[in-house]
């Protein structure tokens, strides 16, 4: 007999038969049961998940002698030609090689003609994203008004690809991946029927290579098949598809856990010499990072996991060497090198870079922490500051010709002057008020501060242009107020300025040494805070 592939093989011949796509199945037979038939039928998804199977057995169920029915019966002149392909009323065409307006045109020609024996003209265009655009736009007019009972059936990979005006003339179906499980069973019952003997293991990972297409799937079975004969092990599956075994990814977790990158290069470079497919390594990997989430969050892991292909207890000692969002920050890494390795004709290195990307990764502070500890400083900050004496020290005199004129500096405070804990006051106002201004205030010196006017003088044109904006002025004038009660003018200079004493410089220190052990003050905790995520305080 001869040697047929799996996958033809075992090509579903009705929908009861199709697998993972049921949310389909039940539309299209709806449809049929109250007769309400699309003229044109759009499947998209990826390849080898049943969309031309689906495009057959539609125009079977439309053909077949004892139909229309979602049963068709496949014993029937009409079944078995659709089946073998043969029949001339159901044409299967390829969009990749007709995709020109000529063939367009010549099958709008045929689909005027009535049918020959069956009971609907079905049109079954594959890869029909590869029509070009003058072509789609010659099948319009057709799919506005078509000839009755003619049919089309879309089938493409690339939905984004099909023009819109397309799409909204059709009845579009997605046809989802299938999964691992559904490939799995479908496998073993092909292996019982064949009599071939394949441990779960073995199944399981032919699965996972076919990565959600059951033709491909299939495929990597016969793959198989050939190489081993009727009596396949798990071993012998992962050194034909190119697998990387389980130890080799248990190794792998251990050396992320001790964040060893030159080993970690150097297993890469074996397994590469081994001949196995790094972009399967990559996938294998993401899946045993998402294995070590599993065992993290659950109470239960077994039933989330599939422990034919991995060792629970190894994950659950290893998942102790890893923060749950360091898995997930590893898993994007993973999973977006798995993407450009695809693309990219130095994918060893693609993965390599990942890798090392890998054993940077460090557990994020959370949000909901950093509050808590902002809160907690203020509550903190706030006691100790009324507690302590103001200390201020002198501010010291300037030596610039600039400051010849100006009025007596804090140390000396004159007539109509105010007290320099005042000054003091101001910068606690505007280190609660506003942290990232504090900044700016460490640069200056005061050249007067009394009831008529606050003088400040910057060294730097920079933070001088940055304070003089007039939402800063007006702040600097509330701040003044509120900590003298008095309106005052701000004048701000340029010139040497030594700046003043604030309690960033000592008053800081003393909040520290007061409270021994704490290592930040609220607003250099807040300051952390802003230049971690940028932004202004509000409050
Ligand atoms: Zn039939």
């Amino acid at each position: 007999m001869d040697f047929q592939v799996s996958a033809r093989k075992w090509r579903p011949q009705k929908f009861s038969q199709l697998i993972g796509q049921e949310h389909i199945v039940r539309t299209l037979s709806n449809a049929i049961e109250l007769e309400r038939i699309s003229h044109a039928f759009l499947f998209s998804g990826t390849r080898g998940v049943g969309k031309t199977t689906t495009a057959r057995i539609l125009a079977r169920v439309l053909n077949c002698e004892k139909g229309p029915t979602i049963e068709p019966c496949g014993t029937c002149s009409l079944c078995k030609e659709i089946t073998e392909g043969h029949c001339i009323d159901v044409q299967e065409i390829d969009g990749a090689s007709n995709n020109g307006v000529a063939e367009v045109r010549d099958l709008i020609d045929n689909v005027q003609y009535a049918t020959s024996s069956a009971r609907y003209k079905v049109y079954i265009i594959d890869e029909v994203h590869m029509l070009s655009k003058s072509a789609f736009n010659a099948l319009l007019k057709t799919l506005e008004e078509p000839p009755p009972r003619v049919i089309f059936i879309f089938a493409t990979t690339e939905l984004i690809k099909i023009p819109e005006t397309i799409l909204s003339r059709c009845q579009c179906f997605e046809f989802k991946p299938l999964s691992n499980a559904q490939i799995t069973k479908q496998l073993e019952l092909i292996c019982g029927q064949e009599e071939i003997e394949i441990d779960a293991k073995g199944l399981v990972e032919i699965s996972k290579v076919g990565a959600g297409s059951m033709r491909d799937a299939q495929s990597l079975l016969d793959q198989v098949i050939a190489y081993s004969g009727k009596k396949i092990d798990a071993d012998s599956v992962e050194s034909v598809l190119g697998i990387v075994g389980g130890t080799t990814l248990e190794l792998f977790a251990e050396l992320l856990i001790k964040r060893e990158p030159a080993e970690l290069i150097s297993l890469v470079q074996e397994v590469a010499n081994q001949g196995k497919d790094l972009g399967l390594f990559c996938r294998s990997m993401m899946e045993y990072l998402r294995n070590l989430l599993m065992v993290k969050v659950s109470r239960n892991p077994e039933s989330l996991l599939n422990t034919h292909t991995c060792d629970i207890n190894v994950l659950k000692k290893q998942a102790e060497g890893f923060h749950n969002d360091e898995l997930q920050q590893m898993f994007t890494i993973l999973s977006r090198a798995e993407t450009e390795m695809k693309r990219s004709s130095l994918s060893q290195m693609v993965f390599e870079m990942a890798i090392l990307r890998l054993t940077e990764t460090r557990p994020f502070k959370s949000i909901d922490d950093l509050i808590h500890k902002i809160n907690q400083a203020e509550v903190e900050v706030q006691p100790a500051r009324s507690a302590a004496p103001t200390p201020v020290a002198p501010v010291p005199q300037s030596n610039s010709s600039t400051t010849k004129s100006a009025p007596p500096s804090l140390a000396q405070p004159e007539n109509g002057s105010f007290d320099s804990a005042i000054w003091t006051k101001i910068r606690q106002e505007v280190s609660r008020k506003r942290p990232a201004f504090e900044h700016y205030l460490d640069k200056c010196q005061v050249l007067a501060l009394n009831e008529k006017e606050i003088q400040l003088m910057f060294s730097d044109s920079f933070t001088l242009e940055m304070v003089e904006s007039p939402e800063n002025i007006k702040f600097i004038k509330e701040m003044v107020k509120s900590a003298s009660g008095h309106e005052v003018q701000v004048v701000l200079k340029l010139g040497e300025a030594k700046p003043s004493p604030s309690i960033n410089t000592q008053e800081k220190k003393n909040l520290n040494d007061e409270s021994q052990g704490r290592q930040k003050t609220e607003s250099e905790i807040i300051q952390d805070a802003l230049d971690i995520f940028g932004g202004t305080v509000v409050k």
